[in-house]
């Protein structure tokens, strides 16, 4: 019998997490996370639901809003105090600033954003979760 404060043991049929820092890397490369050689996007965020080279099935991902939110806080973070460096060193005009700046935040989101994505799939499919864990 376990006691309250024991831990039960994983059962020996479990899977163990696959490497994770070689599947990010495959995912921010857009690369499938198991081959690292078949393309993972169709589209511009849209996830094969089968890897074409190794039969991956990828179709199990959730990322929904994450790397949105990853997305925009790397940028934000990234980019608001470069805002306020340049406006104290510069002092430009604030609607030249402001212009530039959301051109400038939405390039570097767009850039980002699909290698973000690629990196939750990735993280997902190395930690088994959402039936990755199945096959
Ligand atoms: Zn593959």
């Amino acid at each position: 019998m376990i006691e309250e404060h024991q831990i039960a043991a994983p059962s020996a049929a479990a899977p163990e997490d696959r490497p994770l820092k070689p599947a990010l890397l495959r995912g921010a490369k857009l690369l499938c996370p198991n081959c690292g050689t078949g393309p993972m996007m169709s589209g511009f965020l849209s996830v094969h639901d089968q890897c074409e080279v190794c039969g991956e099935e990828l179709s199990h991902h959730r990322a929904d809003d994450g790397p949105a939110y990853v997305t925009i806080l790397i940028c934000g973070h990234i980019l608001a105090p470069l805002m306020l460096v340049l406006f104290e060193i510069y002092r430009p005009d604030p609607l030249l600033l402001m212009v530039g700046f959301s051109i400038g935040f939405v390039a570097m989101a767009l850039f980002m954003l699909p290698r973000i994505k690629g990196m939750f799939v990735a993280l997902q499919w190395a930690k088994r979760m959402h039936g990755f864990g199945d096959s």
